[in-house]
C-alpha cells in the first residue's frame, strides 16, 4: 500500500496563510492561552471528569473510565437525564425566559421557544409518549422536517429514557422503512408536511408508504403527526394520532427518568458516503460531556450569543451541535426549516441579518455554493453581528476557507474548521478559536484531552512535514461511539482491526505539517495511486478550485494501462463560465503547476452537478463505478438519484 519511503499518502498541497485570533476575540474567550492542552494531557481522565461536573447529575459515577478494547464505559455509576440537563436546569435561574429555540419557517412564519416555553412542551410530549405505551429502552423513529417539535420530541424521548432514531425527512419511504426496521423500531413521530423551495412536501403520505413496507416485518404501534402545512392528509384510525390533540390532553409534568451514564441516549445512521449506513450508537453521560465541552470551548459559546448550525438535525451535526451541545450550554440556538436559496440565495444572510446571529456552522458543500452565487448576495446584508463562523462535513477547499473568511466573516471572525464524525459524537480535531492561529484547509489540532496521530499502514507515526498517513485515535473519549445497532462484528471490524483493538480507525487520510498541524485528505476510500504515488483527491480537487472558473470539483481514480491509475476530474463551472478544450487543457496544467505534475488529471469533464449525499458530500464511489463501467453502489442516501445516470451519458459519450 504504501509508497517506497513507507508514506500511505503523498501530500503535495502547500499552504502558507496564517490568521492569527483578533485579540478583541481573544480577549474575550473562554480560553485564552494553550495551557489546556497540556493540562488535559497530564491528566485526561481527569479533565473529561472536570467537565462532566459542569453537567448535572443525580447521582455522581464512581469511575471515569473502564476501557476494555474496544469498549469503553464511562462514568460508571452515574445517573443523569440529558432532558433535565438541557431544560430542567436552565429553569430555575435567569435563563427561565430566554430564547431557547428561535424558529423560522421556509415562508417566513416565526416562533420563539424560551427555556421555560420548551420545558413545559418537552414535559408534556413525554407523558404523551408514556401515555401511548413507549417504555424505557423502546426506539422511537422521529421523522420530522425541521420545525420545533423535533427538538422537543428529542428531548421527550430522552425524558423517559426512550433512545431515539432521527430519520432526516429528505429521505424516501425506503430510507425511512428500512431504518424503522434495523432499529426495531414500534413508534414514529412525523408530520403532515413540511415547505421546500415554496412546495409542499407531504411527509405523511411518505411515512405511510413506508409503513407499508414495514407490514409483516415491523410492527408500528403508534403514529404522531404534527401538523406543520395544514394539508388533508389520510389518517390510519386507531395508530396514527395528531400531535396537537395528544398535548391537550397530556399531563403538564412529567418526571425525568435517572438515566445511567452509559443507558442509550440515541442511534443515528450515517451519511453513506462510503457504503450502507451504519447506526451509530450513543450513551448518555459520555455523549453529553463531550457535546458540552466542545459547543462551550470550540464555539467559545457566551450568554449573550446567537447561535446558528445550518446543518438538518436528521444529521449528527444537528443532534450534537443544535440540540444537545448548544441546549445544554444554555444558549439561544437558530432554526430555520427551509432550503437555503429560497426564495432567493441571499436567505442565509437575511436570517443572520434578522436575529443578530454571532456564530454561524455549516458545511464546505455550502460555502462552494455561496461562493458560486457570488458576494453580491451576502454583500447585500449587513452581517457585522457575525464574530465566529464554523465548517463541517468534508475537508474544506483552502479557497472556500478564504472566502468564507472574506465575504461572510468580513475578514474579521475566526474560522473553526472541526473535523469529527456520527461515530465521534463530538468535534476531535479543531482549532479554538482564541488561542489557534488558523492556517485555511487545515483542522489544526486535536481538542483537549484526544490524542490523534497519523500512522502508516504497520501503525508507526508518520512524521510531521513527511507526508500522509491514516488518521487514528490513540484513547477513548467521553462521547464514542458504543456500537454499531445490531451489529457488533461489523463494529470490530470497521473501527478496531486495522492495527489493533485500542486504535480507533476513523477512514479517513490525514497529514501533519511541520507545526503539528492535521490536514485530514479525506477518506482512505478515494486515495488514488498515480505511477507509485498516493494522491489524495482532496488536494487535487482544492487544486481545481483555487482556479477562478472553478465552483466544485470532484476528483476520482480512473484505471490506466501504464500509470495503474490517472486522475480524472469532474468540475462545475462557476456561473457564465463555459467549459470546452482550452478550458480543460488550462485546468491539467493548473493543477500541474499547483500541486505537481504528477497529480495532472487525465481528463476533465465539465458538468452540471455532483452526485452528493443529502448532506452535501460528494460521493466519490459513485463516480468510481461510473468510470470503471461498473453497477451503481448503495445510492439510498443520494440527493439528486439522477446525477449519476447522468454523468454515466456523458462520461460515456467524451472520448
Ligand atoms: P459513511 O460513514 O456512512 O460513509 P459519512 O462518513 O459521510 O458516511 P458522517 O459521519 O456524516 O458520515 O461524516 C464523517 C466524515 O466526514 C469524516 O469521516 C470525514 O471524512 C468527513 N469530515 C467531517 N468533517 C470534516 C472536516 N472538518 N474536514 C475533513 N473531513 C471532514
Ligand atoms: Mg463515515
Amino acid at each position: 500500500m504504501a509508497d517506497a519511503a513507507g508514506r500511505p499518502i503523498d501530500a503535495l498541497l502547500r499552504e502558507e496563510r496564517r490568521f492569527a485570533p483578533p485579540e478583541s476575540f481573544r480577549a474575550r474567550a473562554h480560553v485564552r492561552d494553550e495551557s489546556v492542552y497540556e493540562e488535559a494531557e497530564r491528566d485526561p481522565e481527569g479533565f473529561w471528569a472536570r467537565w462532566a461536573e459542569e453537567l448535572e447529575w443525580f447521582q455522581k459515577w464512581d469511575r471515569v473510565l473502564e476501557w476494555n478494547p474496544p469498549h469503553a464505559r464511562w462514568f460508571l455509576g452515574g445517573k443523569l437525564n440529558a432532558s433535565v440537563n438541557c431544560v430542567d436546569r436552565h429553569i430555575r435561574g435567569p435563563r427561565r425566559n430566554k430564547a431557547a429555540i428561535i424558529w423560522e419557517g421556509e415562508p417566513g412564519d416565526t416562533r420563539t421557544l424560551t427555556y421555560y416555553d420548551l420545558y413545559r412542551e418537552v414535559n408534556k410530549f413525554a407523558s404523551v409518549l408514556k401515555g401511548l405505551g413507549v417504555k424505557k429502552g423502546d426506539r422511537v423513529t422521529i421523522y420530522l422536517p425541521m420545525i420545533p417539535e423535533l427538538p422537543i420530541a428529542m428531548l421527550a424521548c430522552a425524558r423517559i429514557g426512550a433512545p431515539h432514531s432521527v430519520v432526516f425527512a429528505g429521505f424516501s419511504p425506503q430510507a425511512l422503512a428500512s431504518r424503522m426496521e434495523d432499529a426495531g423500531s414500534r413508534f414514529l413521530v412525523t408530520s403532515d408536511g413540511f415547505y421546500r423551495r415554496g412546495k409542499v412536501v407531504p411527509l405523511k403520505a411518505q411515512a405511510d408508504e413506508a409503513l407499508k413496507l414495514l407490514a409483516g416485518k415491523q410492527d408500528v404501534e403508534a403514529v404522531v403527526v404534527v401538523r406543520r402545512t395544514g394539508h388533508e392528509v389520510p389518517f390510519t384510525p386507531g395508530r396514527d394520532r395528531w400531535w396537537h390533540e395528544l398535548m391537550e390532553q397530556a399531563e403538564r409534568l412529567c418526571p425525568p427518568e435517572a438515566m445511567d451514564a452509559e443507558d442509550m441516549l440515541f442511534m443515528m445512521y450515517t451519511s453513506g458516503t462510503t457504503g450502507r449506513p451504519k447506526g451509530i450508537v450513543h450513551t448518555t453521560g459520555g455523549y453529553l460531556t463531550g457535546v458540552y465541552a466542545t459547543t462551550k470551548w470550540v464555539f467559545d459559546l457566551q450568554e449573550d450569543d446567537v447561535y446558528w448550525c445550518m446543518a438538518d438535525i436528521g444529521w449528527i451535526t444537528g443532534h450534537s451541535y443544535i440540540v444537545y451541545g448548544p441546549l445544554a450550554n444554555g444558549a439561544t440556538v437558530v432554526m430555520y426549516e427551509g432550503a437555503p436559496d429560497w426564495p432567493d440565495k441571499d436567505r442565509p444572510w437575511v436570517i443572520i441579518e434578522k436575529y443578530g446571529i454571532t456564530i454561524f456552522y455549516t458545511a464546505p458543500t455550502a460555502i462552494r455554493a455561496f461562493a458560486a452565487d457570488g458576494p453580491e448576495y451576502p454583500r447585500r446584508h449587513d452581517l457585522s453581528s457575525l464574530r465566529l463562523l464554523g465548517s463541517v462535513g468534508e475537508p474544506i477547499n483552502p479557497e472556500a476557507w478564504m472566502w468564507y473568511h472574506e465575504h461572510i466573516g468580513g475578514g474579521r471572525c475566526p474560522i473553526v474548521d472541526t473535523w469529527w464524525q456520527t461515530e465521534t459524537g463530538a468535534i476531535m480535531i479543531t482549532p479554538l478559536p482564541g488561542v489557534t492561529v488558523t492556517k485555511p484547509g487545515s483542522a489544526t489540532r486535536p481538542f483537549p484531552g484526544i490524542k490523534a496521530a497519523v500512522l502508516d499502514d504497520q501503525g508507526n507515526p508518520v512524521p510531521p512535514g513527511q507526508g500522509g498517513g491514516y488518521l487514528a485515535i490513540l484513547r477513548p473519549w467521553p462521547s464514542m461511539l458504543r456500537g454499531i445497532w445490531g451489529d457488533e462484528e461489523r463494529y470490530v471490524n470497521t473501527y478496531w482491526s486495522k492495527w489493533g483493538r485500542d486504535v480507533y480507525y476513523p477512514g479517513d487520510g490525514a497529514k501533519i505539517d511541520e507545526d503539528g498541524y492535521f490536514w485530514v485528505l479525506g477518506r482512505v476510500d478515494d486515495v488514488m495511486n498515480v505511477a507509485g504515488h498516493r494522491l489524495s483527491t482532496m488536494e487535487i480537487e482544492s487544486a481545481l478550485v483555487s482556479h477562478p472558473a472553478v465552483a466544485e470539483a470532484a476528483v476520482i481514480a480512473a484505471p490506466h494501462p501504464v500509470k495503474g491509475q490517472v486522475p480524472v476530474g469532474f468540475v462545475i463551472l462557476e456561473a457564465g463560465r463555459q467549459g470546452g478544450p482550452e478550458l480543460e487543457a488550462e485546468l491539467k496544467e493548473h493543477v500541474a503547476k499547483v500541486i505537481s505534475p504528477i497529480a495532472r488529471p487525465d481528463r476533465v469533464l465539465f458538468v452540471p452537478d455532483l452526485p452528493k449525499t443529502r448532506s452535501g458530500k460528494i460521493m466519490r464511489r459513485l463516480l468510481r463505478d461510473i468510470v470503471e463501467g461498473r453497477q451503481l453502489g448503495d445510492t439510498t442516501t443520494l440527493r439528486d438519484p439522477d446525477v449519476p445516470e447522468q454523468l454515466r451519458q456523458m462520461y460515456a459519450s467524451q472520448p
